[in-house]
């Protein structure tokens, strides 16, 4: 059974996120798509909610299961027997973190980290960048799935129309 982990904090889950998961699937026979719980860090969605969303959109992969993490990855990997992680590539500037992260995730535990290119639709895009774009009433609908949307309208409030002079 070859199993892989994508993991993330998933602040929300992006359609970069979800295409990266969809083709992982594809060649895998189990993906977990691993939620980081880091309490320390602030988010948008709470652990609960970001898990939730990314069951809610994950539910039509037969091989996709959701499931969290707290500490190092390849622990997860080793508890779960996930042999390979998956990271989707956006551009140069996820290249030098991602190549400290995969050389100290297989000298840690000889995990490997498989890079999957990103969607040229969604090389621009972020979790961070949605939320900042949502909370000044830009339109992210194409950017996240349905569920995730809605529910992004009902947590930020809608911006304040500019005061007349
Ligand atoms: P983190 O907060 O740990 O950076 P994210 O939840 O933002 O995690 O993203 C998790 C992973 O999903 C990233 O490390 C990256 O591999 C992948 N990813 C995020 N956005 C995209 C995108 N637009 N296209 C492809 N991969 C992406």
């Amino acid at each position: 059974m070859r199993r892989a982990v994508c993991p993330g904090s998933f602040d929300p889950v992006t359609l970069g996120h979800l295409d990266i998961i969809g083709r992982a699937s594809l060649l895998y026979d189990e993906v977990v798509v691993a939620v980081g719980v880091n309490a320390s860090k602030k988010r948008l969605f709470s652990f609960e909610e970001r898990t939730e969303m990314l069951r809610e959109v994950t539910a039509g992969y037969g091989n996709v299961t959701v499931d969290s993490f707290d500490g190092l990855i390849v622990d997860f990997c080793r508890q779960r027997e996930v042999q390979v992680i998956v990271k989707g590539l956006r551009a140069i500037s996820d290249f030098d973190y991602e190549l400290q992260m995969a050389q100290m995730n297989h000298g840690l535990a000889g995990i490997e980290t498989m890079f999957m290119t990103t969607n040229p639709l969604y090389s621009f895009l972020s979790s961070s960048l949605v939320k900042e774009v949502a909370t000044y009433g830009g339109d992210v609908a194409g950017l996240v799935p349905e569920a995730v949307h809605r529910r992004l309208l009902e947590r930020l409030p809608a911006p304040r129309p500019l005061a007349q002079p």
